[in-house]
């Protein structure tokens, strides 16, 4: 499943060549990725076509590009959703669902924006803008106009994610103390802090030897500092190989696939030695998914919430 750091290659990997390029053309090939725009794919197809695309921008594991007239073009990739940036004759992928042909832009060969999905559980939607709640940028790569800053409104409600520079970690600290729930569950909460998955909540709290099930209300603000340090050194190895691609369906915008998973230290490790003590890593059942600890690294605390 597609985390932060693909998503993030992604925007880096298109932002640069697309800002500035022109929509000429939209070919819908499955309807089940544009479900979300209730108006119907000949809609999302005339909303796209003439528009001009003015940044593209990420919160969380949303991806916007922004276009000139006024609405942007809203991506979630979903379980195994790829957004791929290809010249125009390459022959279409084995799961191609929507293309969108481009004209102009930074590379002037013809490109297109493919959106591939096997899933089939992420997609596309043109929305409108509103205003951000802070009055800050609406995400990373946002364009510094307008004023006010703008995000798509499926966004309005998710938080600000760890590799934001605008994220406020003092307002982070106070919102997560006062949730009173265990670490793990309050890391996963979309409007706490957004864009942290199982993989890399698992991995950041290995790193600061903190538990999953430690209450947030027992958290100090030097230990939550450390967390997201934490989780932007996990993030920052994951974004240099280019993504974590567990079951190779993902890959970055040029069809790369990444190679992360090798540097996992607990997620998905159930059994294997620790690489910091050498106990056998534990898998424990959370939230209908897993969680991966070092019990030796990790103890459980004595008063345990999640
Ligand atoms: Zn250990």
């Amino acid at each position: 499943m597609p985390e932060l750091p693909e998503v993030e290659v992604v925007r880096r990997g298109m932002g640069q060549r697309v800002v500035g390029a022109s929509i000429s053309d939209v070919e819908v090939r499955h309807p089940r990725p544009v479900r979300r725009h209730l108006a119907g794919a000949d809609d999302f197809r005339a909303r796209l076509r003439g528009t001009r695309i003015s940044d593209v921008v990420r919160r969380g594991k949303f991806l916007w590009l922004t276009l000139d007239s006024g609405e942007a073009l809203l991506a979630h990739l979903g379980m195994s959703g790829q957004l791929l940036l290809v010249p125009t004759g390459s022959p279409p992928e084995p799961h191609l669902r929507v293309r969108i042909c481009l004209d102009g832009g930074v590379d002037l060969l013809g490109r297109q924006i493919r959106f591939v999905d096997q899933r089939m559980f992420g997609g596309l939607s043109v929305v409108g803008l509103v205003a951000t709640a802070d009055g800050l940028p609406g995400g990373l790569g946002s364009a510094p106009d307008p004023v006010p800053p703008l995000l798509p409104v499926p966004v309005a409600h998710i938080a600000r994610d760890v590799l934001d520079p605008d994220l406020d970690e003092a307002a982070l600290a106070r919102r997560l103390r006062a949730r009173r729930t265990g670490l793990k569950r309050a890391l996963l909460d979309q409007t706490l802090v957004s864009g942290l998955g199982n993989i890399y909540a698992d991995e950041a709290l290995w790193r600061v030897r903190l538990h999953y099930a430690r209450p947030t209300d027992t958290l100090t603000r030097p230990a939550l500092a450390g967390l997201l340090d934490a989780t932007r050194a996990v993030m920052g190895a994951a974004l240099a190989e280019g993504g974590t691609s567990f079951d190779s369906l993902y890959v970055d915008v040029n069809g790369r696939s990444g190679y992360f998973e090798r540097a996992l230290a607990v997620y998905g490790r159930a059994g294997q030695p620790c690489p910091r003590c050498g106990t056998p890593i534990r898998r424990d059942a959370f939230m209908n998914r897993s969680a991966y600890t070092c019990p030796r690294c990790q103890p459980r605390p004595r008063r345990a919430r999640w």
